[in-house]
């Protein structure tokens, strides 16, 4: 995530020192970011966001609770989105920002991180309470009442890479290893099939990329090289179940079914993670003037 998203939002909108002191780190492998937008009852629609930061002496005090939290229990920052203003119903958007939470300070200080156990029985989320959480003047990341614009920003990021395409790709390859060269027709078919769409998925990825260097905002291109990308790995996972002929469970073979069992868990998640498909749907439709 931070090499993803977090480092490119602080390189647009932080300040010189936060770049300084936290970017050198990031491409060093050396320091783990989290997301803190999803709330209990605002997901998709993000701009319901009710955590507050509010002003007091010195800095802001902020309460709420975050959910979904990949990673709080490990990073080192969290993004946190919350609101700097109460919401008005002129303007949704407006009066919302992000900060640049330190979460070993945070940790203990106002913010309890909960796990929240998932399919597979791993602890890969979390819930983050956050009660009277005292962050500095300086926490704040871009301008106070730009959240909105940033956080959309920062989704392109986390919507159009190879992370969105490739989490099934383990699979894929080791069905073809395990298959070829003597795979029975259909499977060869499928498995030929599969990659020449992620191939083609590459492209519209490396061409989205190409458009956040030039500056411009590939907000719909994203959504819909997330959209296709989750259809892909999800059907992967599928077709292989088939094709390949293996169990999830079935311990004589090796690597394939400890992929496909993982996968077949894993996979359902793809399509929720970084925006649902009917959100991703609907701002495709939108892009194309369909509604
Ligand atoms: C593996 C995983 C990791 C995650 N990590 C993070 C993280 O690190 N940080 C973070 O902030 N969040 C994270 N999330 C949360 C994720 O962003 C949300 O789950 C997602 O945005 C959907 O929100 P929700 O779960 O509240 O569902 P809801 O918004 O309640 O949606 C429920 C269903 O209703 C549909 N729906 C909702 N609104 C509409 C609409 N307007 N039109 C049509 N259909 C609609 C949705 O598509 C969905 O099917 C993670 C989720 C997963 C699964």
């Amino acid at each position: 995530m931070a090499d993803r998203q977090s480092g490119p939002n602080l390189l647009r909108n932080g300040t010189e020192e936060q770049r300084a002191a936290i970017l050198p780190r990031i491409a060093a492998g050396e320091c783990s970011f989290c997301i803190g937008m999803s709330e209990p009852d605002s997901g998709s629609d993000l701009a319901a966001a009710r955590t507050r930061a509010q002003r007091v002496q010195g800095g802001w005090l902020v309460n709420g609770t975050k959910v979904w939290t990949s990673g709080a229990h490990e990073a080192d920052y969290m993004i946190l989105f919350c609101r700097t203003e109460a919401k008005s119903d002129a303007d949704r958007h407006a009066g919302a920002s992000q900060f640049l939470v330190d979460m070993a300070k945070a940790r203990g200080a106002g913010m309890t991180v909960r796990p929240i156990i998932d399919m597979r029985g791993e602890h890969h989320f979390n819930e983050v309470a956050i009660q009277d959480l005292f962050l500095p003047e300086d926490a704040i990341l871009g301008r106070e009442g730009d959240g909105w614009k940033q956080v959309t920003g920062e989704l392109a990021y986390e919507r159009s890479g190879p992370d969105r395409f490739l989490s099934s790709f383990t699979l894929l390859a080791e069905a073809v290893r395990a298959l070829a060269p003597d795979a029975p027709d259909r499977a060869a078919v499928a498995l030929g099939r599969l990659t020449s769409h992620i191939v083609t998925l590459r492209r519209l990825s490396r061409s989205v990329a190409g458009m956040l260097r030039a500056g411009e905002d590939p907000a719909l291109q994203a959504a819909l090289v997330k959209d296709l990308g989750n259809v892909l790995e999800q059907e992967t996972v599928e077709v292989i179940r088939l094709v390949a002929d293996v169990e999830p469970e079935d311990e004589a073979a090796e690597v394939l079914p400890s992929v496909l069992a993982h996968l077949v868990l894993t996979a359902p998640s793809f399509s929720l993670r970084g925006g649902t498909r009917e959100i991703l749907r609907g701002m495709i439709a939108r892009g194309l003037g369909l509604r």
